[in-house]
């Protein structure tokens, strides 16, 4: 998407985070956990900093590394994350507890598709975070929008995934399908009428949805 040069000086602009943090990052690189990107992250918590969400729903928490930063971030707001891989919500779980956050950040472990009646419990959310299986992204807005405050967000990451969206020539026929429906998806979003969408390409492409008042 952007030249990578100017990808590298944005990244050397961005303060460091604590250690804790960074060993996240870093066990996260090593064993292929597609945790967000750093300019993306940035982007996203200070989109979060301007809004003030109290209570944040996060669809894919992976090893917990985005529902932490937004922990850390937004200190007084409240951070619910869903994740379907056992291993993956075990050590979500351990970095939480490592961090001491576990009164901001509550782990739900399941398919986020079978959960709504649990997180039902949990809302309205302010904010929505959808960042997990990308062929689903249609089925987790329609579920959990529905849960949405009246002047809430819904905040998608990988919407241009890595550029694909844009692409004719995807060898793989696997790919070229998640490609389509990530097409779909975006579509879908931008002529959604309840919705004001903006794409920003930023990160792996994030798409900011406000509820139309
Ligand atoms: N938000 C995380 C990264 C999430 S990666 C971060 O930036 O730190 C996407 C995660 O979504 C994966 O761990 C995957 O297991 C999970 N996932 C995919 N489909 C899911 C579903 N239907 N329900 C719950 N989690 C799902
Ligand atoms: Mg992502």
């Amino acid at each position: 998407m952007q030249n990578k040069q100017i990808l590298d000086y944005i990244e050397q602009l961005i303060p460091e985070r604590n250690d804790q943090l960074r060993e996240i990052e870093e066990y996260a690189k090593k064993n292929d956990v597609p945790i967000m990107e750093l300019i993306g992250i940035e982007a996203l918590l200070q989109l979060l900093r301007i809004q003030q969400p109290k209570k944040i729903l996060e669809v894919g928490t992976a090893i917990g590394y985005s529902a932490l930063r937004m922990a850390d971030a937004l200190p007084s707001s409240q951070i619910i994350t869903i994740e379907r891989d056992e291993q993956r919500y075990i050590i979500a779980k351990e970095n939480v507890k490592r961090l001491k956050r576990e009164s901001q950040v509550i782990l739900l472990q399941g398919d986020a598709l079978e959960l709504d009646s649990i997180v039902e419990q949990y809302g309205p959310f302010d904010a929505i975070f959808i960042d997990a299986a990308k062929g689903q992204y249609q089925k987790f807005f329609n579920l959990y929008s529905q849960f949405l405050a009246d002047d809430g967000i819904v905040y998608t990451d990988n919407i241009l995934f890595h550029g694909l969206v844009a692409s004719s020539e995807i060898e793989s026929r696997n790919v070229r399908q998640l490609v389509r429906k990530i097409k779909n998806y975006n579509q879908w979003l931008m002529e959604n009428q309840d919705y004001h969408t903006a794409i920003l390409p930023v990160g792996d492409g994030i798409a900011i949805s406000k509820k139309r008042g």
